[in-house]
């Protein structure tokens, strides 16, 4: 079945078809953190996002390169540098370590590339000449290189594809007087920043003079470096949709790059604002929350990635402790389905042998068709736009239907293998786990019960064949008076 995302430059849900040719690749660009600070509860709902996206992608087959920037210079961060005279990259390097280390406690699968904007100032600068040759770019009293957003517009290109906007307010004639906009227009924005004296030591050497990148270029250059001139996907925040989004298109596409007919992206995806206990988060209201103080607070990165993924990424979630209780309760009823399962899967022959003894021979039984249902109900919410509230209903069916056939004792050990098998299918997208433990896959397994029908048989130098390839597979096969029981080697 065809995936189906909402696509915020054509304002509908459309079928995700891949620029590859064969259907295969797939490139997925998503804003990364500005490491100024830790990143808060309201950034990480954006990467776990982001995660579900490039996690579903792999899940439905695609080879997916997925490509974070790292914002390591910019005026924030500049502030902060010059306010602890602290060397940029020293300060930066530590935010970054947090920002990776918050990104592994929520289970996020660590992007393909992380380039970093200071690493990238040939790109940025070879963009910008682009922009300055095609006569877009210009550069103002001030020796800053500003993109011009009318000559944008009188190339022909549209200023204002992912938002409406209203040029009468945009005007070239409402010049701002002030020293520090020595631009044209209101609207139009930096890409080269000319180097003040409170930049201290950070400036790089240009063909306009020394100076530092504007925040929206470093975005074109690296996404366009890695993922080519045009690529499929591209996630943020919707803060980000304008200017931030507005302005990587405009410098793009401006600087034509593009093959003719090509876009710099073909679907752009938003994901909504996290409100926390009800208000927009704000350190003086206390609701100001980083992964960092959740954790403090006794809760783990599971949970917070739980919560964070039970609403559907379009809508504004209200984050709040008591959802976090919640996000523990859920898990919990999840963990002890998979353990129960893992202990009937570990059962090869067990002391109180499944009622529905034949199970194994019915190509439909009722663990079959749960499995199968979980699957189907998982693929079809997901599809759905990354319908995340009904593919957590097709979880907790599930969950239920095995709870009650584990309690009616029904469901045979090679059938709680597959059932672990499946949930470790749906988990690759989840990625919410459970604690690990050892735990044969399905193929090991059915080694075991051969071994187990040919001991039946008398067979015993083929028992001892098959525990010798369960070996040579890293597994130990223990005869327990409850029956064979298996065992990482
Ligand atoms: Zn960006």
């Amino acid at each position: 079945m065809a995936l189906k995302l909402f696509n915020t430059l054509s304002r509908s849900v459309q079928e995700f078809v891949p620029l590859d040719p064969a259907g295969q690749k797939a490139g997925l660009y998503c804003c990364g953190p500005t490491v100024y600070d830790v990143a808060h509860i309201g950034n990480w709902r954006t990467f776990v996002f982001s995660d579900l996206v490039r996690r579903y992608l792999e899940f439905k087959g695609y080879a997916v390169t997925h490509v974070m920037n790292i914002t390591d210079v910019e005026d924030k961060i500049i502030k902060r540098v010059r306010e602890t005279k602290t060397p940029l990259r020293e300060y930066t390097d530590k935010y970054e370590a947090a920002f990776f280390e918050d990104l592994q406690a929520l289970n996020c699968r660590m992007p393909h590339h992380t380039p970093h904007a200071t690493g990238h100032i040939p790109e940025i600068i070879s963009l910008i000449e682009k922009l300055m040759a095609r006569g877009i770019a210009y550069q103002a009293a001030d020796g800053s290189i500003y993109f011009s957003i009318e000559k944008y517009r009188g190339c022909g290109c549209t200023y204002g594809q992912l938002v409406k906007l209203n040029f009468e307010e945009m005007r070239a004639g409402e010049r701002v007087k002030s020293d520090e906009y020595a631009k044209e227009a209101v609207a139009d924005f930096a890409l080269w920043k000319a180097r003040v004296p409170e930049d201290g030591d950070v400036f790089w050497p240009s063909p306009w003079g020394e100076g530092r990148p504007g925040w929206h270029i470093e975005c074109s250059a690296m996404s366009t470096k890695i993922l080519g001139p045009g690529f499929d996907l591209h996630l943020g925040g919707e803060d980000l949709m304008f200017p931030h989004h507005e302005d990587e298109i405009a410098q793009s596409e401006g600087a034509a790059i593009q093959p003719a007919g090509q876009r710099f992206v073909k679907y752009w995806l938003h994901g909504a604002h996290l409100l926390v206990e009800g208000k927009k988060m704000s350190k003086s209201l206390g609701n100001f929350f980083t992964l960092r103080d959740l954790l403090a607070r006794g809760f783990t990165g599971r949970e917070v990635r739980y919560l964070l993924l039970t609403a559907h990424y379009r809508e504004t979630f209200n984050f709040t402790l008591e959802g976090l209780q919640g996000a523990r309760a859920a898990l919990g009823r999840i963990d002890e389905c998979l353990g129960k399962l893992r202990e009937r899967a570990a059962d090869i022959l067990s002391a109180t042998p499944a009622k529905d003894s034949n199970a194994k021979d019915i190509p439909n039984s009722d663990s079959k068709v749960a499995d199968s249902e979980l699957v189907k109900g998982f693929t079809e919410a997901l599809d759905n736009d990354l319908n995340i509230s009904a593919a957590w209903g097709a979880v907790f069916e599930w969950v239920r239907e095995t709870n009650r056939r584990l309690a009616e004792n029904s469901l045979k050990p090679a059938e709680a293998a597959t059932a672990l098998d499946v949930w470790g299918k749906i988990d690759s997208v989840l990625g919410i786990g459970a604690p690990k433990i050892s735990e044969a896959p399905a193929d090991i397994f059915a080694l075991a019960e051969a071994r187990t029908t040919a001991k039946k048989a008398k067979d015993f130098k083929r028992a001892d064949v098959i525990r010798n390839e369960l070996k040579a597979k890293g597994w130990l096969i223990e005869d327990t008076p409850k029956g064979p029981k298996l065992k990482r080697l």
